[in-house]
C-alpha cells in the first residue's frame, strides 16, 4: 500500500509545484488507460467518459501531454493524434518525438552508448537482438520470460518482453553480454501469455541501451523544449515510472501503482519529496491529476 504518501489533491505542497506545471508526461497502460487499453472507461474497465473529459479540459487550458510509454512509435502516434496531442516518447524513453503528421522531428536516445556503438545503418533494436539477448534471458529463466506478441515487432530501439523476474537477477544475466544492456520492469500485465511461472504477477519488461529511460528522455524532452524541471509532472504506475520523479517536479502514483513489487522498493529505496499519490486507480487517477491541476492552475 501508500505508506504515509501525500494525496496530489489535498496536500497543499502539491497544488502549489502543480501551479508551476507546464507539461504533463503521462504513462499509458495501467495509468491513462483502464485494463484492455481504452481510454473511454472508469478504473474497473467499465465505459465512462471520466478520463475523456479532463483530457478536453487539459487541452482546452493549454496543458502540454506527452505520452511516454514502452510501447513502440506506430502505436504512439495513432494515439497521440487521436487525443489531440503533438508529442511523444515511445519505446521506454528511446524515441522522442515532436509532431505527428507528416511533419515531425525525432531524436532516438542511445543512452551510454556512445555513437560508433554500433555500425552504420543498424538500428539499437536490431544490434540487442545481435548479441542474443532475449535468447539469452529466456535460457537462464526457463519459462519465466518470453517475447511478449506481438508487441515485440516494430521496433526500433528496445525488446519487448513480458516474464516473472527478479530484475536483479535478470540484469545480471544481461551484464554478461558484449553490449551494455539494463532491464527495465515497465510493470504487471494481466496474461500470463505461455510463461510458466505463478509466483508472481507477469510483468512487461524492456531490454534498452544502457542508461536509457524514461527518466532520461524527460530531461532530453525539457531540454528541447526549453522547459525546467519545476514545469514538468509525470504520472505513472510502474517501477520505471517511479524514477520520473527525477526528471520533473511532480510525480503522480496512480493508486494501482502500490501493488507492483518494483513500486514499494523503489520508494523504500530512495526517498523523495516530490512524489504524491492518487485516491482513484488508473483512468480514475489519470483524471483526479487533471482536476488538481486545473485546480492549482485558476
Ligand atoms: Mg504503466
Amino acid at each position: 500500500m501508500a505508506p504515509n504518501m501525500p494525496s496530489l489533491t489535498t496536500d497543499p505542497r502539491a497544488a502549489d509545484a502543480l501551479s508551476r506545471v507546464r507539461v504533463l508526461y503521462t504513462d499509458l497502460d495501467g495509468t491513462l488507460v483502464a485494463k484492455g487499453g481504452s481510454v473511454l472507461a472508469d478504473a474497473s474497465a467499465a465505459p465512462s467518459l471520466v478520463v475523456a473529459e479532463q483530457i478536453v479540459e487539459l487541452n482546452r487550458a493549454g496543458l502540454k501531454v506527452v505520452p511516454i510509454s514502452g510501447r513502440g512509435r506506430i502505436q504512439l502516434r495513432e494515439l497521440t493524434q487521436l487525443l489531440g496531442w503533438d508529442g511523444y516518447i515511445a519505446e521506454a524513453g528511446g524515441i522522442i518525438v515532436h509532431g505527428t503528421g507528416l511533419d515531425f522531428s525525432d531524436r532516438v536516445d542511445l543512452g551510454e552508448w556512445p555513437d560508433d556503438a554500433i555500425p552504420e545503418g543498424v538500428t539499437p533494436f536490431e544490434a540487442i537482438n545481435d548479441v542474443r539477448a532475449a535468447e539469452t534471458l529466456m535460457e537462464a529463466f526457463p519459462g519465466r520470460i518470453e517475447h511478449y506478441a506481438p508487441w515485440q515487432l516494430d521496433r526500433e530501439v528496445s525488446l519487448l518482453l513480458r516474464g516473472c523476474l527478479d530484475t536483479a537477477e535478470g540484469q545480471a544475466v544481461l551484464d554478461a553480454l558484449p553490449l551494455p544492456l539494463d532491464l527495465v520492469d515497465n510493470g504487471m500485465l494481466r496474461s500470463y501469455g505461455t510463461l510458466t511461472c505463478r509466483d508472481m504477477p507477469p510483468h512487461a519488461y524492456h531490454v534498452v541501451p544502457r542508461g536509457v529511460s524514461k527518466a532520461r528522455a524527460i530531461e532530453l524532452d525539457l531540454a528541447w523544449r526549453g522547459l525546467a524541471r519545476d514545469q514538468a509532472a509525470a504520472i505513472g504506475d510502474s517501477a520505471t515510472d517511479l524514477q520520473m520523479a527525477d526528471a520533473v517536479g511532480v510525480m503522480a502514483l496512480v493508486a494501482n501503482a502500490f501493488g507492483s513489487n518494483g513500486v514499494t522498493s523503489g520508494l523504500a529505496g530512495t526517498p523523495r519529496d516530490n512524489v504524491w499519490r492518487t485516491e482513484g486507480e488508473r483512468t480514475e487517477g489519470w483524471a483526479e491529476f487533471a482536476r488538481a491541476w486545473l485546480a492549482a492552475a485558476r
